[in-house]
């Protein structure tokens, strides 16, 4: 019998915060947010303005099936305001929760590589930095140097060629054009490039839609076919449920709290 996939989840033991380059300047996270603020007991009455939540630090740790758990789809754990010892905590809960496999994303590649050597970094912890044009390809040379089992890059929205970048010790790029009313057009032969750098070096590549009045909107095929390839299987303690079964989240599911 097939294994089931297991569902997507977002984990926000942060919420908000501030633009670091130019991927930021649509925040689809900031946009939900703000909408709320200055509602009295609102979840999100002060906004996007960052905060943390350490009453949902623990609640991967009651979710018993396996998940695939994005990680502040609501934020950056990385962000400089959250303390040293905050993030170690997450990730001591993602060490312990080895039935789920937790997906981080940071666009704060400096403070990911100071903060590395003091993490625990088990195999159900995938790492990944957004790249959104080679102005920021720098990321990727942090990630290369961040222990985890599975290093992805996020080129959402891709917002240039990436024909050049380096994914020497990269297992998967996913990529996307933008989503909401104010997007910036990404143009296929930035994808078509991007795609040809992942083949030739051998990197598992996902294209996650043209973007539209949300992600898909506009259609999913890149020269005719659509491209689910995913990283080889990482070995997690969690009943089967590995990277391969991984399915893209649905952009619908990232602002759900928790
Ligand atoms: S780093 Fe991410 S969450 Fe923060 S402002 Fe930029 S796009 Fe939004």
């Amino acid at each position: 019998m097939q294994a089931v996939a297991p569902r997507w989840q977002s984990w926000n033991p942060v919420t908000g915060c501030t633009h670091v380059s130019a991927g930021c300047a649509h925040c689809y996270a900031e946009r939900f947010a703000e909408r709320w603020r200055g509602l009295p007991g609102h979840y999100y009455e002060h906004g996007f303005d960052l905060m943390l939540r350490p009453e949902r630090l623990d609640l991967p740790l009651h979710w018993r099936t396996p998940r695939h758990v994005f990680v502040t789809s609501m934020g950056d754990l990385f962000h400089e305001e959250v303390p040293d010892e905050y993030v170690r905590r997450v990730f001591a809960v993602m060490q312990q929760a080895r039935h789920h496999v937790f997906h981080v994303l940071t666009k704060r590649e400096g403070r990911l590589l100071s903060l590395s050597p003091q993490l625990p970094w088990p195999a159900n912890v995938h790492m990944g930095v957004t790249v959104e044009s080679m102005v920021t390809a720098g990321r990727a040379e942090v990630l290369r140097a961040v222990p985890a089992t599975v290093r992805h890059i996020s080129a959402e929205p891709l917002l240039g060629p990436l024909d050049e970048l380096d994914l020497r010790a990269i297992d998967w790029v996913i990529a996307g054009g933008e989503s909401g009313p104010t997007r910036r057009p990404t143009r296929p032969e930035w994808l078509r490039g991007l795609r040809d750098n992942c083949l030739a070096a051998g990197v598992a590549f996902t294209f996650k839609g043209w973007g539209g009045r949300v992600q898909g909107a506009q259609g999913r095929l890149l020269d005719g076919r659509e491209w689910h390839d995913r990283p080889a299987a990482a070995p997690v303690d969690n009943d089967g449920a590995t990277a391969d079964s991984v399915t893209v989240a649905p952009q619908s599911t990232l602002w759900d709290v928790p």
